[in-house]
């Protein structure tokens, strides 16, 4: 079945070993922030840093695998329509929001959503690390190394396909910030295949 998570929210749920999350962008142009900690042991979680270091790259599609703190293969990503995502920037928060945007009254962000969602699995805000932010279009100067935001290059009904290779408990959001998904708000859609 086909869930939808609403624009500038987030959601959390259990995903068990060798099940696959498909993660859809219903209208084009949205990001959305993914992580995952072990059922197991929450404190063992998605690890940008490892993930890079692993893999040689910066940028990852079909066939990359996303290491834990703990150097576990988490998820690997089995399809991908798109082919551009960001594992280098957090979350958005109320922060990002004060300090890059200048608003008065914050949104709580995908960090913020992430934090409300993943709650009742026990994991507080200092727990939530680097997120992998599937849509999200971030080009690097190979030279200078200054990094740039740019609109998402995904269409409406594209998607990703990840599958799970430990027993996850994932946090997901349709992602509040306005450059990141060229200054529109709107809906992600996952569904997850053989559980
Ligand atoms: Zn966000």
């Amino acid at each position: 079945m086909k869930e939808t998570i609403s624009p500038r929210s987030g959601t959390a749920f259990l995903l068990p070993r060798g099940a696959q999350l498909k993660i859809i962008d219903p209208m084009g142009e949205q990001v959305c922030d993914l992580l995952c900690f072990s059922q197991q042991d929450k404190r063992e979680a998605l690890s940008s840093g490892r993930t890079i270091d692993y893999n040689n790259k910066i940028f990852f599609s079909e066939g990359d695998k996303f290491y834990s703190n703990r150097s576990e293969v988490m998820f690997e990503i089995l399809g991908d329509t798109v082919g551009r995502h960001d594992f280098l920037l957090t979350p958005c928060s109320s922060d990002t929001f004060r300090i890059i945007y200048g608003h008065d009254h914050p949104h709580r962000g995908c960090f913020g959503n992430l934090e409300a969602a993943l709650k009742e699995y026990g994991i507080t805000g200092d727990d939530i690390p680097t997120t992998f932010n599937v849509f999200m279009n971030v080009t690097v100067n190979g030279e200078t190394g200054e990094i740039k935001v740019e609109p998402p290059k995904s269409k409406a009904g594209d998607y990703i396909i990840i599958r799970a290779e430990m027993d996850l408990i994932v946090g997901l959001t349709a992602c509040s910030a306005e450059q990141s998904n060229n200054y529109s708000f709107k809906p992600i859609e996952y569904q997850i295949l053989n559980p």
